[in-house]
């Protein structure tokens, strides 16, 4: 039996954490749901776009979903604040190409690795007489902490090569701490190729070879834009999932947002929804159980009709999920 903290958020958020939770329920794995609230109606009820009550639950998880929020001007962001709480130092995006999927490439299989906790996301903006600054924060220990995470992943699934991304030639100091961290850490891992790449380059090859890739490890803004530029290739938000992994806890979430020009319609696609909880259910060790999911989910994506309408069909995001939990075997 896992403890699963499960906040739904605003917009699509609740609907594609209702479809990710009815294809889980069907898995041979016991789940004890809490669901706490985060987020823009969270912040309507309570003034805070999020409780304490929920952070402190999620501390005491075997794992978080979290649907999506939509961002309260003026307020500190939910999922900002629970990476930094829960010290959820990396996020990991996979950009991978679904059979039968309308995209621009049948061949991908990426692995971004994000540096989830300081960079130019630090929180530290502050407007001055002549405009605003913000901080761009890198340490050592966390750059160093995030590119040996990337190697790990990087042997511990059988990938060749991590490429940095970064702007060392204009952001000397900063991005200059973050690349020599990264070739220290490449030292100890000779089997793995280690390369790196301007963010600029990157951006370009990204779209115009991006087979060239398999790891990248980089700070956070890049990783951000990036992974949504990576998500543009392989079908859209609607498939992008991600993980926020720390040593002691872990979230799982779609990297799409709250959505507002479809919520309600209850047409969004609940894929990216389930592939982050096939990614929680890796994190907890229930392999054989994730295997099945994603079988049903490629199944659906390739074979059925019952698709939502950003995948060229018209169905509700819950007949997709039915669609889904109707094919595990
Ligand atoms: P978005 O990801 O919500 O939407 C971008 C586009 O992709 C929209 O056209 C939307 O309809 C489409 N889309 C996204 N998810 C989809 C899905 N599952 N199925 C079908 N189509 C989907 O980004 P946005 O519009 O820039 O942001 C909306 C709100 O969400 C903002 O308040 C933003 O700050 C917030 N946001 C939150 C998170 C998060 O909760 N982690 C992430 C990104 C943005």
């Amino acid at each position: 039996m896992y403890n699963l903290t499960v906040i739904p958020g605003d917009g699509i958020g609740p609907e594609v954490t209702e479809a990710a939770l009815h294809v889980i329920d069907a898995l041979e794995v016991n789940f004890n749901y809490t669901t706490v609230y985060a987020g823009e109606g969270c912040f309507k009820e309570t003034g805070t776009t999020i409780p304490e009550e929920t952070i402190d639950l999620a501390k005491q998880s075997d794992a978080t979903l979290f649907g999506a929020v939509t961002t309260v001007p003026g307020t500190k962001s939910s999922i900002i604040t629970l990476r930094k709480e829960l010290e959820l130092y990396a996020n990991l995006r996979p950009v991978k190409s679904y059979p039968g999927i309308d995209s621009l490439y049948k061949d991908l299989d990426i692995l971004i690795v994000r540096e989830n906790t300081e960079g130019l996301y630090s929180g530290i903006e502050e407007y001055t007489s002549e405009g605003a600054t913000a901080t761009r924060i890198i340490t050592m220990a966390a750059s160093e902490k995030i590119c040996r995470f990337a190697f790990n992943q990087a042997k511990n699934s059988g990938r060749t090569k991590v490429t940095a991304v970064h702007k060392a030639n204009m952001l000397q100091k900063t991005d200059g701490i973050f690349r020599k961290e990264f070739f220290n850490v490449a030292e100890g891992f000779p089997e793995i190729e280690s390369d790196e790449k301007y963010v600029d380059a990157a951006a370009m090859f990204l779209v115009y070879k991006p087979q060239i890739f398999n790891v990248i490890v980089t700070t956070n803004l890049f990783g951000d834009i990036l992974s949504d530029e990576g998500a543009g290739l392989v079908g859209g938000l609607g498939l992008a999932p991600s993980a926020n992994i720390g040593d002691k806890n872990a979230l799982f979430e779609p990297v799409h947002g709250s959505a507002p020009d479809i919520a309600g319609a209850g047409i969004s696609n609940p894929s990216a929804m389930i592939l982050s909880a096939i990614m929680m259910l890796n994190y907890l060790g229930e392999s054989y159980e994730a295997q099945k999911l994603e079988n049903a989910l490629l199944n659906v994506l390739n074979h059925s009709k019952v698709l939502t309408p950003d995948l060229g069909g018209s169905a509700k995001t819950m007949e997709m999920a039915e669609e889904i939990r109707s094919k595990l075997i």
